[in-house]
């Protein structure tokens, strides 16, 4: 038994519809400890670099963390993971909710899902009972109405995780859905999970979880809920969650606009935190051991043009991702609109982040005449909330233009042609998060470097870069080292990372109840050795995986370093490629990696990733 663990993991076979259940193994708990770190570990020691993403040889992982589940504030963080069919890489995304205290109640630090069975099914796990069920009478409905019928059908003590008809259709940027509009969104798991004919993954656990100190953990858990109360912005923040950012981030020349043609928005004020709570704030809504709910239960009308004017519905959100996004993105000013579209991405289980990003590169190949009405089946524009709802219907089902975007900007470009490639908002093949980066420095290398492509949630340094200086590159390939190993501890750990990024709670705190938990004594600098750990196993992933990776594939899109932006704030500016070498050159130096941006063997032998250094070596690949 390991304090602090489920103890078990669950390989199931869809293919021969078998499953087994084994010991956790201490090693790997030691040195990857959970969530994003189990994922790395079980996806680079069982894929063939030759799996194709959506063939029945990925596996999808999903793991919960040692302090997920655990009398602490945000504990109810899980990671889902596969081979990435966006990029072809690592991939992977974390999911608030109720999922990752419920599986570890289950007994359960990670389920590995591989093969692909014959009709839909659903996976249920009932503590030690687990079945593969028929699934056909859900396959088809949205991603939410299935967790409602799963519910209704087994009981409302147990935890699902659904996906929608775009993960059956596979489009790359698929997600999984949990607690009525919680998402795994990044990625494409969705997509993984569809081309394996899952529909739904349903939890219930009734065991505990050992601790090494149980008293301590609840004295040092409860300290930790006080504290968080404490902070000033508990009650600033609190109200209006991520969209609070919305009108700072426009103010600082950085806001997604039409494409990322520009970076400052006219109609912000519309879509901001304050109108979200005036126009149509129902609720706050939580995960799991929250003290600080940033999700936002909203109600909103239909809009015109989507074929249901007149409906009403309800949706948690919008977050910041989705109102930067599908609203200033597209161009819509009217919260209304956005939250309405976030709803259609729920229900079809679309990211939201790369639904805007899809919706707006074709708006803007409609403008500039390489799409036409003929090949869209309708007019397009920006601004325009019918035109989105109809292209992310279109996505979803794969029909007409929508089975094009629904492999994404980068592929999308490729076929499209037409200089397309130039406003195609991706690194890695994964879209731009909602930081428009071409006067920030930090935040365009962190969109660079990170492992899953252009994600905020490795590292948003935009804070960083707006308080050090935004033409200076000076310290910028530090701060993002340091983010990079900072963020993604959470992800491993399984909390939540906003009670530190956004009131400004403590780090010192998990590590002194880490040890009450585990029993392992780990000082702050051990956690961080891990993420760095798994920061590099992650990248030689895509090294194994991805033929003739490495610096090429850190670079933007060509509109980052090549157009300057036309107005707002951050007007003239962008970031020229000479400057984004020397931004890679001092990261690869201090990372220990290569001039091409790959891990050093040193460097992998210095993190006790000897194994993956002699594997690379032996490819040919290091
Ligand atoms: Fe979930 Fe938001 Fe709370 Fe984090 S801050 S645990 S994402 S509700």
């Amino acid at each position: 038994m390991m304090n602090g663990y489920g103890g078990k993991i669950l390989r199931i076979d869809l293919s021969s519809g078998r499953f087994e259940v084994q010991p956790t193994p201490e090693r790997m708990a030691r040195e990857f400890l959970g969530g994003r770190g189990f994922a790395a570990k079980l996806l680079y020691d069982g894929l063939d670099p030759a799996t194709e993403p959506l063939s029945p040889a990925n596996m999808v992982i999903i793991a919960s963390g040692p302090l997920s589940g655990v009398f602490l504030p945000g504990s109810g963080k899980i990671t889902f993971a596969a081979k990435s069919p966006a990029t072809g890489g690592y991939g992977d995304s974390n999911m608030g909710g109720h999922l990752a205290s419920e599986l570890k109640y289950a007994g359960y630090d990670a389920v590995v899902i591989s093969g692909a069975a014959e009709k839909p099914s659903y996976i249920s796990i009932d503590d030690d009972r687990v079945e593969i069920r028929e699934a056909s009478k859900y396959w088809g409905r949205g991603a939410i109405e299935t967790e409602k019928a799963l519910l209704d059908d087994l009981g409302e003590d147990f935890r699902v995780a659904t996906i929608g008809p775009a993960g059956e259709k596979l489009v790359r940027f698929a997600c999984v859905s949990h607690d009525f509009g919680r998402q795994a969104g990044r990625t494409g798991i969705g997509a993984v999970l569809g081309s394996k004919k899952v529909k739904a993954i349903a939890v219930r656990g009734s065991k505990a979880i050992p601790l090494a100190d149980p008293k301590g953990v609840l004295a040092k858990g409860r300290e930790m809920f006080e504290a968080c109360f404490a902070k000033p912005g508990f009650r600033e923040w609190t109200p209006y969650g991520t969209a609070g950012v919305t009108d700072w981030v426009n103010e600082v020349g950085a806001f997604p606009t039409r494409n990322f043609q520009s970076s400052f928005f006219e109609g912000h004020k519309e879509i901001n935190g304050q109108r979200l709570k005036e126009k149509i704030l129902v609720t706050d809504k939580g995960c799991f051991g929250c003290p600080i709910p940033c999700g936002k239960y909203s109600r909103t009308k239909g809009i015109r043009g989507s074929g249901r004017e007149k409906e009403s519905v309800y949706v948690e959100g919008p977050e910041y991702e989705t109102i930067a996004l599908l609203g200033g993105n597209c161009g819509i000013r009217d919260i209304e609109d956005v939250a309405y579209l976030n709803h259609v991405c729920d229900e079809l289980g679309l990211d939201t982040i790369s639904g805007g990003n899809v919706a707006a590169f074709a708006i803007e190949c409609y403008e500039r005449g390489i799409l036409n009405r003929e090949s869209v089946g309708r007019d397009l524009a920006f601004g325009d909330a019918g035109s989105v709802a109809y292209l992310l219907e279109k996505i979803a089902r794969r029909e007409g233009i929508g089975d094009t975007l629904a492999d994404g900007v980068r592929i999308a470009a490729a076929r499209f042609g037409g200089g397309s490639e130039r406003f195609a908002i991706h690194v890695k093949g994964l879209e731009v998060s909602g930081y428009e980066p071409r006067w920030a420095p930090a935040m365009m290398l962190s969109y660079m470097t990170a492992d899953v492509g252009a994600h905020h949630n490795r590292s948003w340094a935009i804070t960083h870069d707006v308080a050090t200086g935004r033409d200076s590159l000076e310290g910028k390939a530090d701060k993002v080292i340091e983010l990079q190993h900072t963020r993604p501890l959470f992800d491993v750990l399984g909390v939540c990372r906003l009670q530190w990024v956004e009131i400004g709670f403590d780090l010192h705190y998990y590590e002194e109840i880490f040890p009450l938990v585990t029993g392992w004594k780990y000082t702050w600098k051990d956690l961080l050795t891990v993420s760095e750990r798994v920061w590099n196993l992650t990248r030689a992933f895509n090294i194994k995986h991805i033929d003739g990776f490495g610096r090429s594939y850190d670079y933007p899109p060509a509109r980052f370093s090549e157009d300057p932006v036309p107005d707002g704030p951050a007007k003239g500016k962008c970031i020229p490629r000479e400057k984004l070498d020397l931004l890679l050159d001092e990261y690869y130096a201090k990372r220990g990696w290569s001039k091409d941006g790959r891990p050093t063997e040193a460097t992998l032998r210095r993190l006790g990733l000897e194994n993956v250094a002699e594997d690379l070596v032996e490819q040919g690949r290091l």
